[in-house]
């Protein structure tokens, strides 16, 4: 599983410590000393998660928490609050801001590295490598191998991805503007009837075993991915 994930830590050297350990675990991750700057890097790249120190010069962690909740584009990014508190108010008034989960400091990278991969398989299964089945349907993302009711179905790489985001939530339905931004990425300028374009060549993919039929049109919203 590799994430981009930011890292807003005022700390210098707290800042590098968690960045190798995180690096070594396979993920990309920016690096911000203070919310502000923080906020300027979210504008650019939508990171998939965000590792907020609670004390920060200006404004603090919560804070910057609370604003993240509040703004559509980071509304879903998943947030671990970093802090040197251990108090029990401290830890729900953390929470209450929006966190995912919060982690006291001092913590070993490990901990921290396992708790990253928690809060991803909870808020972005599609981030991680687990093989994801639904009706006979099997995806790894390991081995990059679909198959319909044990036979291999072969797909391209952007029906794979679309699929794997699919799988791992279904029975919502997705715009397609929605689905670009998940599927081919923040800040891609790809028009809309791109996405129709592939969810065609996705259920063409599926049709041997049929399960092209759980890739299910809702008119005038977008795309599911149903079982039912
Ligand atoms: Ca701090």
């Amino acid at each position: 599983m590799s994430a981009t994930i930011l890292l807003v830590e005022d700390e210098p050297a707290i800042q590098e410590l968690v960045k190798f350990n995180l690096q070594q675990a396979g993920h990309n991750v920016i690096g911000t000393l203070d919310a502000e700057e923080a906020l300027r890097v979210i504008h650019d790249v939508l990171p998939d998660l965000m590792l907020l120190d609670w004390m920060l010069p200006g404004m603090s962690g919560v804070e910057l928490a609370r604003r993240l909740r509040a703004d559509a584009r980071t509304h879903d990014t998943p947030i671990i609050m970093l802090t040197a508190r251990g108090e029990e108010h401290d830890k729900i008034a953390g929470l209450e801001t929006g966190a995912d989960d919060y982690i006291t400091k001092p913590f070993s990278p490990r901990e921290l590295v396992a708790r990253i991969k928690a809060v991803l398989r909870r808020r972005a299964p599609q981030m991680t490598e687990d093989p994801v089945e639904v009706a006979g349907l099997r995806l790894d993302p390991v081995s990059h191998r679909v198959t319909g009711n044990r036979l291999p179905l072969d797909l391209g790489p952007t029906e794979f991805r679309l699929l794997h985001y699919l799988m791992t939530h279904p029975e919502r339905v997705y715009s397609r503007s929605q689905l670009l931004d998940q599927v081919w990425g923040d800040h891609v300028f790809v028009e809309e009837r791109t996405v129709d374009v592939h969810i065609r060549r996705l259920r063409r993919a599926l049709e041997p075993t049929r399960h092209d039929r759980l890739i299910q049109t809702v008119r005038g919203a977008g795309y599911r991915l149903s079982a039912s």
